[in-house]
């Protein structure tokens, strides 16, 4: 049988961290069982401003998040890459599975994070890496002087374009209406930035090339009016980076006993607590208004006193 820990945490992004640096300090065992690297989305931000007392001029997520690992290491957090494909959340052991093993916990937390939404609009599978992105740290410079379009108008939309300014000769944001979500400071910026451009009432239709994103037919919702849009010759391409949204990477609990939302949340008390006894959710994974490193590791340090409380409950 394999050891069994007080915490075993599921997802090394600020969640799952903050939730490893608690337990740590608490002088539980704890395990991070991580499928890739550390910070989840925050890994792919290119700037951070809004985390409490961070002052270090140009702190970038992986920056941040290279602390937060440091931190968990000092306190003595147990570490595993590994991709997990089963799950046993009921009973009083808690089981994450792979092909390697299992790893055992008397506790479970689930900080599993989420991820892009698809566009959703016709050849967007096919042109992914060829055009097609959503993620603007790891795609910006293949886009050096060509044209960007970006797609949305919330906070990660209005960001990401103007960190794509940087790099791109033009960049569009293309929103469906005509008034963008993104918080008045970001919006204030972005519409200073003079290589910023919008395109409002817009949803994509289709994008296509010969191999390389070339082409795209976008719709005005109000009018019903088809665009095509055709890359500058000399250029032969231009990108499509997608930011609307996210959904929550919880395809492993379905039909584990877990109660997910209808769209694949986990719904939590206060206390980060799921409907399994023993099994708590933290971050952007769970049911909540507001999804920010800041929350996401105040959840995981709740969640983690939370463990340790039900532990001393069944001892
Ligand atoms: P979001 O706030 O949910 O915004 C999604 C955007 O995509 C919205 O503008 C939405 O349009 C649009 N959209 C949704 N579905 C669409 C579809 N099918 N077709 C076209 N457009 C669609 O998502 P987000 O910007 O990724 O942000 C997620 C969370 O992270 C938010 O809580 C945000 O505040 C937070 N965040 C914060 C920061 C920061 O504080 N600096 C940075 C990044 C993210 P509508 O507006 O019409 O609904």
């Amino acid at each position: 049988m394999s050891k069994i820990y007080d915490v075993v945490i599921l997802g090394a992004g600020p969640a799952g961290l903050a939730a490893g640096l608690y337990a740590g300090r608490a002088r539980m065992s704890v395990l991070i069982v991580e499928k890739g690297k550390d910070g989840g989305q925050i890994a792919i931000t290119d700037e951070i401003e809004n985390y409490p007392g961070q002052i270090v001029e140009g702190e970038s997520g992986p920056s941040l998040i290279a602390r937060m690992t440091e931190q968990c290491e000092k306190f003595g957090v147990e570490r595993v890459t590994d991709v997990i494909n089963d799950v046993v959340l009921e009973g009083d052991v808690k089981k994450l599975i792979s092909a390697k093993g299992e790893y055992c916990g008397k506790t479970l937390i689930i900080a599993t994070g989420a991820f892009a939404r698809p566009i959703g609009c016709k050849g967007e599978k096919e042109f992914m890496g060829k055009g097609v992105s959503y993620c603007a740290t790891c795609d910006a410079n293949f886009f050096e002087d060509f044209e960007v379009y970006v797609v949305g108008g919330g906070d990660s939309a209005v960001e990401e374009a103007m960190y794509l300014t940087k790099f791109a000769r033009k960049v569009t944001i293309i929103h469906r209406r005509d008034e963008l979500r993104a918080a008045k400071s970001i919006q204030e910026k972005a519409f200073k930035n003079p290589k910023l451009h919008f395109m409002w009432d817009t949803v994509v239709e289709e994008v296509g090339g010969d191999g390389i994103l070339s082409e795209m037919t976008v719709k005005n919702v109000k009018t019903g009016e088809l665009t095509k849009i055709v890359a500058d010759e000399e250029d032969g391409m231009f990108g499509v980076f997608g930011f609307i949204g996210t959904l929550p990477s919880t395809k492993i609990f379905e039909g584990k006993g877990l109660e997910l939302d209808e769209r694949g949340y986990i719904p939590t008390d206060d206390n980060m607590k799921t409907n399994i006894p023993g099994v708590f959710a933290a971050g952007d994974v769970r049911v909540k208004s507001l999804r920010q490193v800041v929350t996401a590791a105040a959840d995981g340090a709740i969640a983690t006193t939370q463990c340790e409380k039900y532990i001393n409950e069944m001892e």
